[in-house]
C-alpha cells in the first residue's frame, strides 16, 4: 500500500495552489495530521480557537483534496496539540484582585460596537480570542489592512475586553508614533531607565497603531522597539499591532523586526461588502439615535466606497442637515446632504473608470497606461491611477498589481505612497487628483 507521508505530501501540494500561498502558511503549515486507523485522520490543531476556525474554513478544503486523490473521504478527527490546555471555561471567576492600569483607550470602540461581515469576519474572531486569552493564543497579533476599515477599533475592544475579563491586567494602547516620540524624549531628558521600564515590566498587554510609522525610523529607534518587544514577548505579554500593510511590505524596516511581527498571527482587514456596510450604517445610527430607514442605508452604503469612516462622515452630515432644516431622513434630503460627497451617476465606479478618467486627465494613451512599456510620461499617470485605486476604490495592493497587468504588489505600494507624498507638497498634482475625484465620484 502506497505510504501515507506520500499521498499526504500530493494532497498539501494541491491544497496550497488552492488556498494560496499566505493562506496556507497560516492554516495548515501549523497542523499535523495524522494517521487514524483506515480511512481516519487526525488532525493536530495549536489551541481551541484555531481549531474551531480550521473546521469551518479549511477542514472542507481538506476533505476535498483527500478525497480527490482517492476517492474516499476519510473521517477526521480534530484535535488539540497539547491536551495540557484547559479547554474548560473557569467554573468561577477568581477572587477579584487588584484593579490593573488602563491607558489611552478610546471608549466607544467596542466588540459591541463593532459589526461582524465577511470582510473582516477573521481580524474580528481572532481578537476577541486574543481578549480572551492573552498572551496565549497568539503572540502577536497583527492586524493589517486600508485607512478608515476599523484596525483601531479593534485594537481597543480588544483593550476594554480584556479589560473586563482579567481587570488585574495593565494594558495600554499607543501608536508607534506616539512610543518614538516617548523614546526620543526619555533619550533627550536622560530617563532611558524609566521609559524601559514602565514598558518592560509595567504592561502585561500592549496594544501598538499603526506600526508602519516604525519603517524609515532611526535604527536607534527600531532597536529600542525590537528589545521592548522581545522583552515582552519573553514575559509572555500579549502584543497586538496593526499596520496599514503586511509587515513584509515596510520598507525600511529592520529584517528581524519584521520576522517577529511575521512570528505570531497576521491577519487582514478587508473593505466591507454591501451588506456589511448597511449594518454599520445602522449600528452607528443607533449609537447616534439617528432614525434610518432601511432603503435610506442601502442607497448611502451603495455610493460609498472608500471605507468606513467615510461612511460615517457621511451620516453625521445627514443628521447634521436634518437637524438644521428640522426635517426627517428622506431621500431627498440625503441627496443634498451628500451632494458632492458621493458618487451619483448610478453607474458605479470601477477601475476601467479610473484609467479612462486619468488617460485623460494626462493626455496619455490609455493602451499605455495599461500597457507593461515604462517610459517616463506614463510613469507618474500611471502611479495616480494606482493611488486612486487604492485610496478610492479600495482595491488590494495585489489586486491593483494584477489589472495593470501582473505588476507586483511592491511596485503598486511604492506607487501609492510615492503620490500620498507628492501630493502634500506639488500643488499641480492635488489639483489633478481633486478633479480626477470629482470626475469620477461626483455627479456631472
Ligand atoms: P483604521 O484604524 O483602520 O483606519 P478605524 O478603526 O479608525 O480605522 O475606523 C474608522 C471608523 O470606522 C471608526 O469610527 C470605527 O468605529 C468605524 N468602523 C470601522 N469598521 C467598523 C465596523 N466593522 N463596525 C463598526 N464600526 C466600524
Ligand atoms: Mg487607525
Amino acid at each position: 500500500m502506497e505510504n501515507f507521508e506520500d499521498r499526504l505530501q500530493r494532497v498539501m501540494e494541491k491544497i496550497k495552489e488552492e488556498v494560496g500561498k499566505n493562506a496556507f502558511s497560516t492554516w495548515f503549515e501549523r497542523i499535523s495530521i495524522r494517521q487514524n486507523g483506515e480511512n481516519s485522520l487526525a488532525v493536530y490543531v495549536p489551541n481551541k480557537f484555531f481549531g474551531e476556525w480550521f473546521s469551518k474554513n479549511y477542514l472542507p478544503i481538506l476533505l476535498k483534496a483527500f478525497r480527490d486523490e482517492s476517492s474516499i473521504t476519510p473521517d477526521v478527527k480534530i484535535l488539540i496539540e497539547e491536551s495540557l490546555e484547559d479547554l474548560a471555561e473557569p467554573e468561577e471567576l477568581p477572587l477579584k484582585k487588584k484593579q490593573g492600569l488602563c491607558l489611552n483607550l478610546i471608549p466607544k470602540y467596542t466588540f459591541e460596537n463593532f459589526v461582524v461581515g465577511k470582510s473582516n469576519e477573521f481580524p474580528y474572531s481572532a481578537s476577541f480570542a486574543v481578549a480572551n486569552e492573552p498572551g496565549k493564543v497568539y503572540n502577536p497579533l497583527y492586524i493589517y489592512g486600508g485607512v478608515g476599515l476599523g484596525k483601531t477599533h479593534l485594537l481597543n475592544a480588544i483593550g476594554h475586553r480584556t479589560r473586563k475579563i482579567h481587570s488585574d491586567l495593565n494594558i495600554i494602547y499607543i501608536s508607534a508614533e506616539s512610543f518614538m516620540n516617548e523614546f526620543l524624549k526619555a533619550i533627550r531628558m536622560n530617563t532611558m531607565e524609566q521609559f524601559r521600564k514602565r514598558y518592560r515590566q509595567t504592561f502585561d498587554v500592549i496594544l501598538i497603531d499603526d506600526v508602519q510609522f516604525l519603517s524609515g525610523n532611526k535604527e536607534s529607534t527600531q532597536e529600542e522597539f525590537f528589545h521592548t518587544f522581545n522583552a515582552l514577548f519573553n514575559l509572555n505579554k500579549q502584543i497586538v499591532l496593526t499596520s496599514d500593510r503586511a509587515p513584509k511590505d515596510i520598507e525600511q524596516l529592520q529584517e528581524r523586526l519584521r520576522s517577529r511581527f511575521e512570528m505570531g498571527l497576521v491577519v487582514e482587514i478587508n473593505p466591507p461588502e454591501l451588506e456589511t456596510k448597511v449594518a454599520i450604517l445602522k449600528k452607528k445610527a443607533e449609537l447616534y439615535s439617528i432614525s434610518l430607514p432601511n432603503e435610506i442605508a442601502f442607497y448611502i452604503a451603495e455610493r460609498i466606497h472608500s471605507n468606513v469612516r467615510e461612511l460615517e462622515g457621511a451620516l453625521l452630515r445627514i443628521k447634521a442637515i436634518s437637524a438644521l432644516k428640522n426635517s426627517p431622513i428622506t431621500l431627498e434630503l440625503v441627496k443634498e446632504a451628500l451632494h458632492g460627497f458621493i458618487e451619483e451617476r448610478g453607474a458605479k465606479v470601477n477601475p476601467e473608470k479610473v484609467l479612462k478618467e486619468v488617460s485623460e486627465a494626462f493626455k496619455v494613451k490609455l493602451s499605455d497606461l495599461r500597457s507593461r512599456r515604462r517610459f517616463k510620461q506614463i510613469a507618474l499617470p500611471r502611479q495616480v491611477a494606482m493611488f486612486i485605486m487604492r485610496t478610492y476604490l479600495g482595491m488590494s495592493f495585489p489586486e491593483i498589481g494584477l489589472f495593470f497587468g501582473g505588476k507586483d504588489h511592491t511596485t503598486v505600494i511604492h506607487a501609492v505612497r510615492k503620490v500620498e507624498k507628492e501630493i502634500t507638497k506639488d500643488i499641480y498634482l492635488q489639483e489633478i487628483v481633486e478633479n480626477l475625484k470629482k470626475k469620477l465620484f461626483i455627479e456631472t
